[in-house]
């Protein structure tokens, strides 16, 4: 199946209150107005340079989201076309951003990327420092905090991703934010039943990456 088809078959199972971002990093323009045509307007990317591209050469009423790990020297290019950076996993990238998007004369909306999967290697803040960062919200009046984004552990044990998802709530409350940016093609069905707000959604749509 195409792009089209595979997004109006995911389409139908999605809550109406639950946003779906379309991951298409790695995929070229046509793959994003295929999609496009059938109504999708939310997209995630996660190399900033890939991002500010595509932003350049499709409509201007694509909503982008920034997913993946940002480094400081390529905020410039993010910051004028991201509607929602998912993945702020540092303190040191939140003032940084905070700064830039001052700068820019914007407020940046971000999620704080919070640790909840077992395994060493994914980034984030811990819950408790996503908790304190939240609460000092106000120490960066150019970005608005607007939630938490999570992945759970890259594994067949369900349980075990119930379990990352649910921490992943859990700190979402502890903050009083409203949105939870959670679940992939393999597990967004878990996410949504542990709360997720918004999921993001890449292989099942734009077919495999490799
Ligand atoms: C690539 C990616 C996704 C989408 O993954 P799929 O398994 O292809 O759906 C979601 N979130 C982040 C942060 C990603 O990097």
């Amino acid at each position: 199946m195409g792009v089209a088809d595979n997004l109006l078959a995911l389409l139908p199972e999605i809550p109406s209150s639950v946003s779906l971002v379309a991951v298409s990093k790695f995929k070229p323009v046509e793959d994003i107005m295929a999609a496009y045509s059938v109504g999708q307007r939310r997209f995630g990317e996660n190399r900033p340079l890939e991002m500010e591209a595509k932003a350049k050469a499709l409509p201007a009423d694509i909503e982008w989201h920034f997913i993946g790990h940002l480094q400081t020297n390529k905020i410039k290019n993010v910051i004028p076309y991201a509607a929602l950076i998912e993945s702020v996993d540092s303190e040191h990238l939140l003032a940084a951003i905070d700064r830039a998007a001052g700068a820019a004369g914007r407020v940046v909306d971000c999620l704080l990327e919070v640790h909840v999967a077992a395994e060493e290697s994914k980034t984030g803040f811990s819950p408790d420092e996503a908790v304190e960062v939240a609460r000092r919200a106000a120490d960066y009046p150019n970005v608005r905090i607007r939630g938490i984004m999570a992945m759970a552990t890259n594994t067949d044990d369900e349980a075990r991703v119930r379990a990352d998802f649910r921490a992943a709530h859990d700190v979402l409350l502890r903050t009083g934010l409203s949105e939870l940016s959670m679940g992939m093609s393999g597990d967004w069905r878990i996410a949504i039943e542990e709360g997720a707000t918004i999921i993001r959604i890449g292989s099942s749509i734009f077919g495999s990456r490799y």
